[in-house]
Order: structure tokens, then C-alpha cells, then sequence
């Protein structure tokens, strides 16, 4: 068994810099690294959004960057999953791959969400390459071209407005006859000549030599006016929705309906269960910053503030035992 002030579960902007004032704070704390080393941001291509970087950043780069500095002021990594929790004891359980056991005055869950894909196999082969699951981050390299935003949601009519400031033609791949999107976002979209909507629509296969160059759309699939159609696109952006990583929390700490984790006010403070809106009970000692926590915003900037507000809340917890 480890016994530790403070554990960091998740090795994204929001857990490295959770573990960069942390250390700093002397809380000599353990950064659990999870399955995906650097987190969501290391399946993009360059990071040219994220302050202090003005010629931008290879995503992979920056996480190092993160990495070393917070390693600098003595944070431990270690690498391997998270696979059972107990937050109804103090000090709080963590093991790592079922065997390695640690208690930790405060946890920081900082396990980010994932990006849904539609499943198909040619979104595997194009990852990086004219696949995307962020506008924000990857519509720059698309401007003056032609792209498609798979999605009839918030996020999707947003990435569509936004590619459509920059691109020269955006198509909405929608498989229902209407938009579920809020009717102000809905009527941007339809009010955006750049924008057409392709309703009752889904995707078959992505095609192109070495990257995407078109996708093959059936409309109306098993109905009698089912018709095949091929779009000419560079870009090809997912936007139906994100999963919160917090499945492994959710016995011990309050959730949304989309699994994301409920926090105390602008703070960082998880709330116990059972959960009852406006009359929460905080779960002393479990935080929890960026993505995981966040529906709305799904930055690396916003996400690192987390873990920085994240770190400070445990700091102040554990002076307080
Ligand atoms: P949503 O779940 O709201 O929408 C997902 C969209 O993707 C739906 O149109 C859905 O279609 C479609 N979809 C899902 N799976 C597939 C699939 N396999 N193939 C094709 N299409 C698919 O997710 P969002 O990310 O858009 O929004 C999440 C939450 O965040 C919402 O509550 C939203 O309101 C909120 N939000 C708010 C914003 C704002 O207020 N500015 C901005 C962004 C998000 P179908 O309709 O057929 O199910």
C-alpha cells in the first residue's frame, strides 16, 4: 500500500497542472497516468489556441512540456489505468490495475471525456488526417477548403458556424429530418449560405489517397427513396457528442445525466450521493477539474485552470486535517 497527500488521476492539461502546484505546494503528489498518455489533445495535430506558444505547438510537445515541469518540483508518475476507487473511507482508496493500492488525503480526477466516432473503419485510417473531433483545434488548417461536420446538436451547429468563418464550404451530415440543436443555434446554421445540411443522411466511408478526400453518404437508408451521394471534402469533423471518463466514480461522486461530474459553484469540489440539486453535500478531499467536469467549454486552457483551482482546493483540505 502507498499512502499519499494527494493523488492526480489523469495525465491531460487539467492533471499535469493539478500536479505542477501541487508539487509546489510540497503535496508531493502521485500522477496517475491513465490510458492515454498527455490525454484528448495528443489526437490532434498542432496546438496553436494554448498561451505562450505564438508559433504554435505539437500537442505531444506541450504535454511534455507539462510533464517535465511538474516532475521538476517532484511530482511522481506512474503508469497504468485506474480500476476501483473508494471515496467512502478517509484517507480515499485508489488502485491501480486491480493490485497496486494507495490512500490519499485528497484525489484530483482529472480523466477528461473522449470524443464519440461514428465507428466506422476509414475514421481509424484518416485519424490525423483530415479526421477530427475538435474545430477549435483543427478547423485553422482547413480554410478556403470544403468540409463536413457530422451532428445535428449544440456542438455540431457550433463547429459548423465556426469552420464556416474560415472554410469556403461547410456541410452538415444531420441523420435526422431536423436539427436537434437549440433553435437560435439551428437558425444560424440555416440562415449561414456557407452551410448546407444534408438532412437524413449517414455516413458510409471516408475516401482519399493518404488523406480525406470525399465521403460516400447514403440518404434515407432502407427507404424506398434511399439514394447514394459522394461529397468532395478535406476535412471531416465529429460532433455528436463527448463521453465523460467518470464511469469509475459513480458510486461515490454526483453526476449529470451525461455522466459528467457535478462540481460546487466555480469550484472544484465534488459533491457525495446521494446528490440533490441545490442542496449538494461535498465529498471532502475529491476534486475534480477539466473535461470530466466540463460539458461546455472542452479547452486545454480552461481545463489547465481547473487543475490549477483543483491543487489549490486540495492544498487548502489537507492543511485543514
Ligand atoms: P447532443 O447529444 O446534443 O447531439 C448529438 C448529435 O449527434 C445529435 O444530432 C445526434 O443525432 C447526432 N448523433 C449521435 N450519434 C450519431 C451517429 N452515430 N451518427 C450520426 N449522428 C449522430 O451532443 P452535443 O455535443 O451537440 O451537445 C451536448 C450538450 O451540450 C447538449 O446539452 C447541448 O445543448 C450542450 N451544448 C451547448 C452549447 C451552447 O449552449 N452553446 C454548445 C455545445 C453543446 P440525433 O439527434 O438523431 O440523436
Amino acid at each position: 500500500m502507498n499512502r499519499v497527500k494527494c493523488l492526480i488521476i489523469g495525465s491531460g492539461p487539467a492533471g499535469y497542472t493539478a500536479a505542477i502546484y501541487a508539487s509546489r505546494a510540497n503535496l508531493e503528489p502521485v500522477l496517475i497516468e491513465g490510458p492515454q498518455l498527455g490525454g484528448q489533445l495528443t489526437t490532434t495535430t498542432e496546438v496553436e489556441n494554448f498561451p505562450g506558444y505564438p508559433d504554435g505547438v505539437e500537442p505531444f510537445t506541450m504535454m511534455d512540456d507539462m510533464r517535465r515541469q511538474a516532475e521538476r518540483f517532484g511530482t511522481k508518475f506512474v503508469s497504468g489505468i485506474v480500476t476501483k476507487v473508494d471515496f467512502s473511507v478517509s484517507p480515499k482508496k485508489v488502485w491501480v490495475e486491480d493490485t497496486e493500492e494507495y490512500e490519499a488525503d485528497a484525489v484530483i480526477i482529472a480523466t477528461g471525456a473522449s470524443a464519440k466516432y461514428l465507428g466506422i473503419e476509414s475514421e481509424r485510417t484518416y485519424k490525423g488526417r483530415g479526421v477530427s473531433a475538435c474545430a477549435t483545434c483543427d478547423g485553422f488548417f482547413y480554410r478556403k477548403k470544403t468540409v463536413a461536420v457530422v451532428g445535428g446538436g449544440d456542438t455540431a451547429c457550433e463547429e459548423a458556424n465556426y469552420l464556416a468563418g474560415l472554410c469556403e464550404k461547410v456541410y452538415m451530415i444531420v441523420r435526422k429530418p431536423y436539427l436537434r440543436a437549440s433553435e437560435i443555434m439551428q437558425q444560424r446554421v440555416l440562415n449561414n449560405p456557407k452551410i448546407e445540411v444534408l438532412f437524413e443522411h449517414n455516413t458510409l466511408q471516408l475516401t482519399g489517397e493518404g488523406k480525406v478526400q470525399g465521403a460516400d453518404l447514403v440518404y434515407r437508408k432502407g427507404e424506398p427513396d434511399e439514394a447514394m451521394r459522394h461529397i468532395a471534402i478535406d476535412g471531416f469533423f465529429l460532433a455528436i457528442g463527448h463521453h465523460p471518463n467518470t464511469e469509475l466514480f459513480k458510486d461515490y461522486v454526483a453526476r449529470d445525466a451525461e455522466g459528467y461530474i457535478i462540481v460546487d459553484g466555480a469550484s472544484t469540489q465534488c459533491f457525495s450521493l446521494p446528490f440533490r440539486e441545490g442542496q449538494g453535500v461535498g465529498l471532502p478531499g475529491v476534486f475534480a477539474a477539466g473535461d470530466c467536469a466540463d460539458p461546455h467549454y472542452r479547452q486545454a486552457i480552461v481545463a489547465a485552470g481547473s487543475g490549477a483551482k483543483a491543487a489549490i482546493e486540495a492544498d487548502k483540505y489537507i492543511k485543514s486535517l
